[in-house]
């Protein structure tokens, strides 16, 4: 027999893979789908969206499944990222395009853990991504944080963002100053929506609960408390001159937290350069006229309070809810710090831990680093045919654009690592019938009714914020 080759069998193999797509893509036969792999993507969030896509691009004959806990999907994008925030929610056309793909299916208001399980996808399917996120918030584990007003920032996005099941979560803003302990961007996106003037925010798809809490609110100054130095602050430049520029809102800057690190500011690596610069700039030069003049005028204030620790939440005379926080003042020993004897303390009625998310283990056959919170994975892959993707696999840091890079990757893993063979995998017909899931159709059907109910208020949409509501439309 003549000897073919390793080139020549490539060829043969990549030119016989590009007739069968394109047969597949003429004809979309059910045949095609039927004997192409099965994928089962857990999350509708941009992580199982940007994996969906990558994976639907590069196997038309690939059937995607996408299983979400909500009736709705987007996670983060709809749940996370601030109202104001519009431009960064311009990704959900991209994952309308993949959810409407005759290959892609989405099944909401399925939950893994209670309505199907790991060990049923791996039967069913030949790949499962998992990329469920971050859902819970890191605690401080100090005294009296379990005090009545010291919560979790999450709580507020829930709140102006519309996470069902959050609702009813009591916030607090009768009170002068708020604390929030953390200075990343999250912190800063709940300082600014604390802040923001309510004619603003009712531009965009802010919450009436969150609009109508600051109709009462009492607030006149909110107090960021970083553990480290100036050096070493976690939020981005965009989101700080969000925060410069907030109309009636002077911001306070303590210029000792600076001066000792002021030679360092040459130093830092370019990415973080613009920051560091603008931020030492605002805290240590004279405002220009305009920013001081409106700033003179401004009657609300929101503070940068560097180099502190929390140590305890102490309460007022009922016993029960927080009155004080109290800091210890740190020095910086290199990247890291370390407290002194000396404290202080802030008087205040709400605090909010924003010092990070992360995952849980959904599934007991998921292996779980419970310290870390994330899916146990190397790259992605977590067993065969098991990929972590997005917050649950990298914890709970990066922008929408760091998780889609993430994802892509882990899409072209699952390609790489599918056999050639793909027969024998039922994909959703092996599945538990889902009597309780909802569609994609059901879903536009949803954002049709907000988008209605808005134009009524003059506003761009009114989210629908329970579950069971959403339900009901559904089948009304
Ligand atoms: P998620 O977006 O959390 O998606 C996970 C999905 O899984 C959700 O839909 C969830 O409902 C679903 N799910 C959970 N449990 C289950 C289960 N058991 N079964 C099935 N489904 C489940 N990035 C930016 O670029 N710009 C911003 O302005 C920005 N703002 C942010 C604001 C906040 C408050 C936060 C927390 C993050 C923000 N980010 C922003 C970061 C961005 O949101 C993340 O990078 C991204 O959402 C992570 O994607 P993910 O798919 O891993 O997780
Ligand atoms: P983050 O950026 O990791 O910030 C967490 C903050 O909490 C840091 O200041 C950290 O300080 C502090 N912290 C952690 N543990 C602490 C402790 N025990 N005591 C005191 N302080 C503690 O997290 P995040 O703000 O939740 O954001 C998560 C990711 O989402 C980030 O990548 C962020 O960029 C992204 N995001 C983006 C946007 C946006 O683009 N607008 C909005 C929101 C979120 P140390 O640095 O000292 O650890």
């Amino acid at each position: 027999m003549q000897r073919v080759s390793c080139g020549v069998l490539a060829r043969v193999s990549r030119i016989s893979r590009q007739l069968k797509e394109n047969v597949c893509n003429l004809s979309s036969s059910s045949d095609c789908l039927q004997n192409g792999p099965k994928i089962a993507v857990v999350g509708a969030g941009p992580a199982g969206f940007y994996a969906a896509q990558y994976i639907a691009k590069a196997r038309s004959d690939a059937t995607i499944d996408i299983y979400e806990k909500l009736p709705i999907p987007y996670g983060l994008v709809r749940f996370g990222v601030a109202p104001d925030h519009s431009d960064v929610k311009k990704c959900i056309s991209t994952f309308n395009k993949t959810a409407n793909l005759p290959n892609v299916t989405f099944y909401g208001n399925t939950a893994l853990g209670s309505d199907i399980s790991l060990e049923q996808l791996k039967r069913c399917y030949n790949s499962v991504i998992l990329s469920y996120g971050a859902e819970e918030d890191q605690r401080l584990g100090i005294p009296g944080e379990q005090l009545h007003n010291v919560t979790a920032a999450r709580s507020v996005v829930s709140l102006y963002n519309g996470l069902p099941g959050a609702q009813d979560v009591d916030i607090n803003l009768d009170t002068e100053t708020v604390v929030i302990v953390g200075i990343g961007n999250v912190a800063i996106d709940v300082a600014r929506l604390i802040l923001t003037p309510i004619d603003v925010l009712r531009k965009y798809d802010t919450t009436e609960v969150w609009l109508e809490k600051l109709r009462n609110s009492r607030v006149r100054r909110v107090v960021l408390v970083g553990r480290r130095g100036p050096l070493n602050v976690s939020f981005t430049v965009k989101e700080f001159r969000e925060m410069l520029k907030l109309e009636n809102v002077r911001p306070i800057f303590h210029k000792e937290q600076y001066l000792p690190f002021k030679e360092q500011v040459a130093q830092q690596e370019r990415g973080r350069k613009r920051l560091i610069e603008l931020l030492f700039k605002s805290a240590l030069a004279e405002p220009e006229p305009v920013t001081a003049e409106r700033w003179a005028r401004a009657e609300k204030e929101m503070e940068l309070r560097l180099l502190r620790s929390p140590l305890e939440f102490l309460p007022g005379s009922d016993g029960k809810s927080v009155e004080k926080i109290k800091l210890a003042v740190n020095v910086m020993k290199g990247d890291t710090v370390e407290g002194t004897e000396e404290t202080e303390e802030i008087e205040t009625g709400l605090v909010l831990r924003s010092i990070g998310y992360k995952s849980i283990q959904a599934d007991e056959e998921l292996p779980f680093n419970h310290k870390k919170g994330v899916a146990v994975n190397v790259d992605g892959r977590v067993s065969e045919g098991v990929y972590a993707a997005g917050w649950l696999a990298t914890g709970p840091r990066g922008v929408i654009v760091d998780t889609m890079g993430t994802a892509f990757k882990i899409g072209a893993n699952v390609v790489a690592d599918l056999k050639e063979e793909q027969k024998g995998k039922p994909g959703r017909s092996g599945m538990p019938s889902l009597p309780k899931s909802t569609s994609w159709a059901d879903w536009q059907k949803l954002e049709k009714i907000e988008m209605e109910a808005g134009k009524l208020l003059g506003r761009p949409k009114i989210k629908i914020t329970s579950v069971s509501e959403m339900l009901n439309k559904i089948q009304s």
